[in-house]
């Protein structure tokens, strides 16, 4: 009997280890900040060249219907995070910039009630790195290493300059003056708490540090799990010369620039992708490569043939560029129409990874993996919603099927059929009032859950949200005719 146990123990022992080395994928997130959907090659782009992207694209699957879960950063990545509307724990807005006269919401951060996909992988005993922007709070409970993430380094703020002189020393320089608050975007980077002097333009920097956790990473028996979320392109918009000289050709100065910091990104994805290959991960390694919102149009980018950019509910807002890349697994050279967001990663991720979600918690995508691989529908007759809240009104997007409807800047609703009008530019809501009306009721159910936001990022917005008694979703769900 005591050998018998001792076999079987043996042989679970070996299940897990095999389990441990090929039966979990490393999973690698390239995140981009504000990038346009058509501001890459593999979606279009003729003046901008990203060789890297394309390559992986080309050899992956590329989704023309990827929705982040809210239409700028901060609560964008906390959706992404947590799996969950960032609604639903009070964050639809951004924390705010140091700064700004509101520092009791400075310390605010990702709800502590939330389990993220990174302790999610961490447990399941994943190495974990994230690096770049975090944007989910500064305070202690919410910094990365406390959130799941063994290795940090980065800046914790919504965005940051570029070259090391333009905030090397900036922030002790100010602190000494007796300057109260200091602007994130000057802040020193740091690596797991402890700031650090940095040398590299920031792309180039944080490209080097993924490859520095893939070497250290793929040492191990562990499977790995890198959040690499670049503030490119967000602004300030500072590139290279080496970079700009590329684009001579592209004579506004704005778009130039923008092209060359994606540029930039491009560069640090091919060094990435040399270092999977290097330490033999790239076999074993899912990829997936998305912005947290549309690109913001006057700074640069370019969100054709989507309506608007950063920040509406229109499709440029939160419907970005996206690929999936992993070599025999990820179908190959394959484009998927089918509607996703950014909320399925956790489930997906945590199905992949054999990982337990915590028991209650709560998730609203779901795991896509199968639908991936078949090129299936995932979410046949089901709803995916964007909010964005604004001064004393919302705006409110609806993803159902073909059909989207938007209610935007306090004007009265409309319904496109993305099918034959992805630039949602022929109303439909006259046509199909019962359409608009099931949707919107959705909708409407769906914003009742949602609890009173716990920060604003500015005094403003704060202000008015008082002042004009929001949410007042009776008005933003009032369908006109009713
Ligand atoms: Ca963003």
């Amino acid at each position: 009997m005591k050998y018998l146990l001792a076999l079987i123990g043996l042989v679970m022992c070996c299940n897990a280890d095999v389990l441990a080395q090929s039966d979990r994928p490393n999973i690698v997130i390239i995140l981009c900040d504000d990038l346009g959907y058509a501001d890459v090659g593999f979606n279009g782009a003729k003046d901008i060249v990203t060789p890297q992207l394309d390559r992986l694209a080309a050899a992956g699957t590329v989704f023309t219907s990827a929705y982040v879960a809210h239409p700028f950063c901060g609560p964008s990545r906390m959706g992404l995070m947590s799996g969950r509307y960032p609604h639903a724990f009070g964050a639809p807005f951004n924390l705010p910039n140091a700064g700004l006269g509101i520092e009791s919401y400075n310390r605010q951060g990702i709800d502590q009630s939330e389990t993220l996909i990174s302790t999610v992988l961490q447990d399941a005993g994943y190495a974990t790195a994230a690096i770049g922007k975090w944007h989910m709070g500064i305070e202690k409970p919410f910094h990365p290493n406390h959130r799941g993430f063994d290795d940090f380094y980065g800046f914790l703020g919504g965005g940051h300059k570029y070259f090391p002189a333009d905030y090397q020393g900036v922030y002790e320089r100010q602190t000494r003056s007796g300057k109260p608050s200091i602007n994130d975007y000057v802040s020193p980077l740091q690596r797991n708490g402890e700031d650090v002097k940095e040398t590299e333009y920031m792309t180039d920097a944080l490209s080097r540090e993924a490859a520095r956790f893939v070497k250290q990473a793929s040492a191990s028996e562990r499977p790995f799990f890198l959040y690499l979320a670049y503030n490119a392109p967000h602004s300030p918009l500072e590139a290279k010369d080496e970079d700009l000289a590329l684009f001579e050709n592209i004579t506004d100065v704005k778009r130039r620039t923008y092209a060359a910091m994606v540029y930039a990104v491009d560069r640090g994805v091919g060094k990435l992708v040399d270092t999977l290959t290097e330490t033999n991960a790239i076999d074993n390694t899912l990829i997936v490569f998305f912005s947290d919102n549309g690109g913001k149009l006057g700074l640069g980018a370019d969100n054709g043939p989507l309506r608007e950019g950063k920040g509406s509910t229109f499709e440029g807002g939160y419907r970005v560029p996206m690929f999936f890349h992993w070599p025999d697994n990820v179908p190959s050279g394959v484009r998927f129409d089918h509607p996703v967001t950014a909320l399925d990663f956790y489930p997906t991720f945590a199905g992949l990874a054999h990982a337990k979600i915590p028991d209650g918690k709560q998730l609203d995508g779901k795991d896509i993996w199968q639908n991936v691989v078949a090129g299936s529908n995932p979410r046949a007759g089901e709803t995916i919603f964007a909010m964005r809240h604004r001064d004393g009104f919302s705006d409110v997007g609806i993803r159902h099927d073909q059909w989207k409807a938007c209610r935007a800047y306090n004007a009265p609703w409309k319904l496109f059929d993305l099918a034959s009008d992805i630039g949602e530019t022929r109303d439909l809501s006259a046509k199909y009032p019962d359409m608009l009306r099931q949707m919107v009721a959705e909708a409407e159910r769906w914003s009742h859950e949602q609890p009173t936001p716990k920060w604003f990022d500015n005094l403003k917005a704060e202000n008015k949200w008082k002042t004009s008694g929001m949410p007042h979703f009776d008005q933003t769900f009032r369908v006109q005719g009713d």
